[in-house]
């Protein structure tokens, strides 16, 4: 019986991975990785039999049925199985519940965290999520709306101070109108960074008055962290790429 890792590939810059998930990388007999992951990442992998591309859409759960039962089959045949997540695995990266069945199917894992692109996307912006004189307070939430969900954008837009929304996208036009009616200032800044830390990055900027038309004349398209907060004004001065 093998053991199963779950490692964080960081938000795609292939140099952004941890130097042990690297070395992970390197013993693996199986990588089956995310949609997100970065080929050059793989690359790591030099002693791998079998890459297997499982990508998942939100809500898909044949896709994630299929994605636990491969990793328990997988760690039935195989020492060292990786499993490559986007970013951090457990930072809206379902690694809690692949945990959940590992151990249900008594297989030995072990986590190695990744860099979140809620924190380096804006990171790779100039935007520092905390600031002494701007926010003291960060919240990384999803944007993508879920009928079971008992997130309440509003409590967190009063409460936090920097925003950090993923799989916001599609949703952008909801988050902004609850940003506003939780009583943010209509010049307050937002930013959305797509293709964070990639070569293709590309930053829009804006307020919460006039982003939502702005990323629809920029074609704004995930993947995108959107940073809603005063630290979002940093960029102009920090801005390093
Ligand atoms: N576990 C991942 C998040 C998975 S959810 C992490 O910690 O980063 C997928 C969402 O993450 C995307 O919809 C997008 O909002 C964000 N994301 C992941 N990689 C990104 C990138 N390179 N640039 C911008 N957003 C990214």
């Amino acid at each position: 019986m093998g053991k199963v890792y779950l490692v964080g590939a960081g938000p795609g810059d292939p140099e952004l991975i941890t130097v042990k998930g690297a070395r992970v990388l390197e013993r693996a007999d199986v990588v089956i990785y995310d949609r997100l992951i970065n080929p050059k990442i793989l690359e790591f992998a030099k002693n791998a039999k079998e890459l297997v591309y499982l990508g998942k859409w939100h809500g898909q759960s044949e896709k994630q049925e299929e994605i636990n039962k491969m990793l328990v089959e997988k760690a039935r045949r195989h020492d060292v199985v990786v499993r490559l997540k986007g970013g951090d695995p457990f930072v809206f990266g379902r690694g809690g519940e692949e945990c959940e069945i590992l151990r249900r199917a008594g297989i030995e894992y072990e986590i190695v965290p990744g860099i979140t692109s809620a924190i380096a996307g804006p990171a790779y912006a100039g935007i520092p999520v905390t600031h002494r004189n701007y926010a003291s307070s960060l919240a990384i939430v999803t944007g993508h709306k879920k009928e079971d969900s008992a997130l309440d954008l509003q409590d967190i837009f009063r409460a936090v101070d920097t925003v950090s929304i993923l799989m916001g996208v599609s949703n952008l036009e909801d988050i902004v109108r609850q940003a506003l009616e939780a009583g943010l200032p209509p010049e307050t800044p937002i930013v959305a960074i797509e293709n964070a830390t990639r070569e293709n990055q590309r930053v829009i900027k804006g307020t919460l008055s006039d982003f939502p038309e702005k990323a629809r004349k920029e074609n704004l398209r995930p993947p995108a962290v959107i940073v809603v907060g005063k630290v979002c004004n940093l960029h102009e001065k920090l801005r390093w790429i």
